[in-house]
Formats: C-alpha cells, structure tokens, sequence
C-alpha cells in the first residue's frame, strides 16, 4: 500500500529529476519483476541502472516505469519492463559473450544486455529507429553496442557465431539463419507465432556438438518481425 502511494505521488508530481526516476526504477524492480519471480541478481542490477525514460518520446516520460509497452513511433514500442527481464534472465548472458539483438526499437533491451555481455550487436529494420537508438546509446556512453539498421532474418554472417541470440519482434516460424549463427553452447530466445493472440516465446540451444533443442515457454504479444 505504501509503494502504492508513493508510486502515484511520484507520477502525479510535474517535477520529473534523477532522483524521481531511481525511485520509480526501485519501485518497477520491486512490484513489477522481482514480484513476478525474476530472481538474477546481475539481470535486476542491469534493470535498475538503465534509465528507461531516455529510451522513449519526452511525452512518455513520466509513464517510464509503468508496467506495460510504451510507443515509440513507426507504429513500433518499447517492451514490457518485465519482459525485458524475463527474455534476459532466460538468455543467461555473461561478460564473455558476444549478443545479437534482432529489433533495436529504442535501444533499451541492447542497453541492458550490453550491461551483462561483451558486445551487443543490434539490427533494426526502420533506419529512422536504428539512427536514434545509437544516438541515445551513444549519448549515454555505450561501447559495447554496434547497431545496424538491416534485415534480421539474414542475422549478422560477418560476425556470427554468437554466444546468445535475442529476437524482440515475432516471426511466424523459427528463423533457420539465425539458428546457423548460433555458436556451440549457444542460446536464443525469440517469440514466434502466426498472430499475436498465438504467439509463444521460445528459446532454442545448441549443445556443444551442435544438436539443437527447442522449448516452448510462455505466451507473449509482440509486434510482427517484417519481411524485408
Ligand atoms: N527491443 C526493442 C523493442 C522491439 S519492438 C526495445 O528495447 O525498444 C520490435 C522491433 O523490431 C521494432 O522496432 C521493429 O521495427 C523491429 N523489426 C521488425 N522486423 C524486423 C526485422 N526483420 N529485422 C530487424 N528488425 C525488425
């Protein structure tokens, strides 16, 4: 009850500062992901240091740490906190691992896997988003973030193999390229499914011989991944 009130005395108050956003972040953390069972420590440190608010339009700052998507133009949104950290705690990526991200967005999911990983390197088919997302992550200081604005289904052959593999927009069958690009003990996680009211998450691994395996794990709504 007391988070409760806090949480509209923070979204009713016109003067938006860092402070207001830690405590709302904290607050996110608390009711929306660790409440829902997300449980890794680095995965709930990498939510609780990206400011979401700078990944989405000024007039949805104050909405940043709402539970649910946020649009950010192009008919397109930023995820779910919650998901967000679902999709990453699934993907169990470490400082050693090279990530493709297929779906920029806003550049927030790139932002928290780049908190966890080697390299991030993200492809976002709407050029328009994939210049803005790296010039936020650019402005914020990442490093570790190569964004390209291309096709997804092709994945990134200059750079494959990849230690882990995200997918945030939903194809309607498992892209085969992006299993290729897996590396042995590789592991991709990606909603699939033909509409949005048939759509599942799933994540796929490679064995260190290379056999692949697929499960099926829960059921999401994301924005169609699109043909070139
Ligand atoms: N990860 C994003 C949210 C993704 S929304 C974030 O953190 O904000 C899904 C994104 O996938 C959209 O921006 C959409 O344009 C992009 N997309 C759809 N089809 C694609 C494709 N074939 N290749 C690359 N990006 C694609």
């Amino acid at each position: 009850m007391k988070w409760f009130f806090l949480t509209l005395i923070l979204n009713l108050g016109c003067s938006q500062n860092a402070d207001s956003y830690e405590i709302k972040r904290k607050i996110m953390v608390k009711d929306q992901i660790k409440r829902r069972g997300v449980e890794d420590k680095l995965v709930l440190k990498a939510i609780q240091k990206v400011e979401r608010e700078k990944f989405v339009p000024e007039k949805y700052h104050a909405l940043a740490y709402t539970d649910g998507p946020l649009p950010i133009g192009y008919k397109q949104t930023i995820s779910q906190p919650y998901i967000v950290a679902y999709m990453t705690e699934h993907l169990q990526v470490d400082k050693q691992h090279k990530v493709l991200e297929i779906g920029t967005g806003s550049g927030y999911q790139a932002a928290v896997l780049a908190e966890m990983a080697k390299h991030v390197f993200t492809i976002e088919i709407i050029p328009e988003l994939a210049e803005s997302a790296e010039k936020v992550l650019d402005e914020i200081g990442y490093k570790n973030i190569t964004v390209m604005a291309g096709d997804g289904y092709k994945g990134w052959p200059e750079e494959a193999p990849f230690d882990r593999i995200m997918v945030t927009a939903a194809p309607t069958k498992i892209p085969e390229k992006l299993v290729e690009q897996l590396a042995p003990n590789g592991r991709m996680i990606l909603p699939v499914g033909e509409d949005v009211l048939s759509q599942y998450l799933w994540v796929i691994k490679k064995n260190k011989k290379g056999v692949v395996t697929k499960e099926k794990i829960l059921p999401v709504r994301f924005v169609p991944m699109v043909k070139e």
